[in-house]
């Protein structure tokens, strides 16, 4: 089989790919390869059952048609200038949004948000946005958080809802097969084909089989987000594709009662804090706000299962999820921060039996475990059923959960009962994008004809500029 274009993965980043090659009259034969399910059997059995299955081969959450966004909040950076004014610690440079900032002008970035975001309007996401109307407001809790050392970033966001993303991104699924773009589903890209230092095709294998194919094409884009990033780095050791070093957000998902986040989450939505707080001073943030949401669970390839949060239109629970991370860079001899993070993920399922561990602040404070009786009486009920009740300080290193409780307190004197006892920290929380593929300006790696765009190599690290930067490589490949 002989391709003009292959792309792994078929996330928001390699759907927008896929839309723009059409809407430019690309005449390319391309395919995308997915591991996981068409989107229309994609459904998370954690609805029925209460627990998660683990499902095999893979995780239904993070794969398949529109990736780890078919099931995602939905939360779409808005394109609006005042967004990007102060938002760009966030979503646009660092490690906080992805490297994207690097390889592309400002100008170039609003641009291409404010393409995407229209894209994302013609298939039915929601015109309101969130986070524009009570300036005021936001102003004086902005300068409430001054005081305690932290920055409270305002973004404006348009949010889906986990339901209406999933209805979303079937609108686009449908758009790309009506329009001739290739779809392999429940296969694995197992293997790079290269030649020298050029691309020839990738090596697959379909989940029902036990036989290897090689497929052909000289222009591949990697586009396999934070689910891929281990078989990633795996694929950089072999063919020798340039990397840099990056750092690891490992963190807690924190849940907490709507009542105390209810003037955040009215004036903004989300609330992104961010400090670097005595005595470490890393950088610690929150991250993905789901008021009324849910807490989920995760499951990655090396059977991980890690924690996440997201919030529906409709389905409503009484408590505000959001991640607290930490951002650790490491410095030579130290070369391995996703190994890292997968240690410290390793060791809280090993301690919760497989599952996400969480833990009653109140415990932590007077240094000791929660059980399940004490979760049962508690005034914050978790959100996640199947989640193990332990001791997350065995395992998250005593600089993080410093920087973790130091940080609540702050947050505390800005939303009081910020750190109340019953609020509930669920773990492992860690965000895999520290495997930074090195990229010319193309986004081209140094294997010629190999691309990398979205979460996987660091590019990107949310649906928006995920998406974004689909359409950027879209542009590039067609003016070649
Ligand atoms: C529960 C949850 C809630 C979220 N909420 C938000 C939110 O509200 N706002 C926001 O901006 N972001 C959110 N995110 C993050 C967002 O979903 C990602 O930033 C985005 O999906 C990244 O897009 P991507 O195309 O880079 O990769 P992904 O969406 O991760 O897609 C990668 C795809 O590649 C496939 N793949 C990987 N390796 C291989 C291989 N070897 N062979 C074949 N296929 C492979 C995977 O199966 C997957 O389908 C959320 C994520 C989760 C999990």
């Amino acid at each position: 089989m002989k391709y003009d274009l292959i792309v792994v993965g078929m996330g928001p980043s390699a759907a927008f790919l896929a839309y723009e090659l059409i809407q430019l009259g690309n005449k390319k034969n391309v395919l995308l390869i997915d591991q996981g399910k068409n989107i229309k059997n994609r459904s998370c059995p954690i609805e029925k059952t209460g627990k998660c299955m683990k499902c095999k081969p893979f995780c239904n959450i993070t794969c398949g048609f529109s990736g780890a966004g078919a099931f995602s909040d939905g939360k779409l950076l808005s394109y609006h200038m005042s967004s990007l004014g102060n938002s760009n610690d966030m979503y646009l440079g660092g490690n906080g949004g992805g490297y994207i900032k690097e390889y592309l002008t400002e100008e170039e970035i609003k641009d291409l948000l404010v393409y995407t975001d229209n894209v994302y309007l013609d298939f039915g996401a929601d015109t309101h946005l969130e986070g524009l109307e009570y300036k005021d407001e936001i102003k004086k809790l902005q300068e409430k958080a001054a005081e305690q050392d932290l920055s409270l970033v305002s973004c404006p966001i348009r949010h889906l809802g986990t339901e209406k993303a999933h209805i979303l991104y079937t609108k686009i699924q449908d758009y790309l097969e009506e329009n001739n773009i290739n779809m392999m589903y429940e296969t694995e890209v197992k293997d790079l084909i290269t030649d020298g230092d050029s691309i020839k095709g990738v090596v697959i294998k379909h989940n029902s089989s036990t036989e290897t194919e090689e497929v052909y094409a000289d222009e591949v884009v990697l586009a396999v987000g934070r689910k891929g990033a281990s078989w990633l780095s795996n694929m950089c050791k072999v063919h020798n594709i340039n990397t840099k070093i990056g750092a690891v957000d490992i963190g807690i998902r924190y849940e907490l009662p709507d009542s105390v986040m209810k003037d955040i989450n009215k004036y903004m939505y989300e609330g992104k804090f961010i400090g670097r707080l005595k005595p470490y001073e890393d950088k610690v943030r929150t991250f993905c706000q789901n008021p009324s949401g849910f807490v989920a669970a995760e499951v990655y390839d090396n059977g991980l299962t890690l924690v996440n949060g997201h919030s529906y239109k409709d389905k409503k629970s009484t408590n505000t999820n959001l991640a607290i991370l930490v951002t650790h860079h490491f410095t030579t001899p130290f070369d391995k921060p996703i190994e890292f993070g997968e240690n410290v993920a390793r060791n809280l399922n090993s301690l919760a039996n497989g599952h996400v561990m969480v833990q009653r602040l109140g415990d932590i404070k007077r240094g000791g475990r929660s059980h399940e009786h004490s979760l049962t009486n508690n005034s914050v009920v978790p959100t996640l059923k199947d989640a193990v009740a332990g001791d997350l300080t065995y395992s998250v290193g005593y600089r993080t959960m410093t920087d973790i409780l130091t940080f609540i307190n702050a947050v505390d004197k800005v939303v009081p009962g910020f750190a109340g006892d019953d609020n509930l920290l669920y773990g492992p929380e860690i965000k895999f994008y520290s495997n930074e593929i090195k990229l010319d300006k193309n986004f081209e790696t140094n294997i010629k004809g190999l691309y990398s765009i979205g979460d996987g190599g660091g590019l990107t690290t949310g649906l928006m500029m995920a998406s974004a930067s689909g359409v950027k490589l879209a542009r590039i490949i067609s003016q070649k």
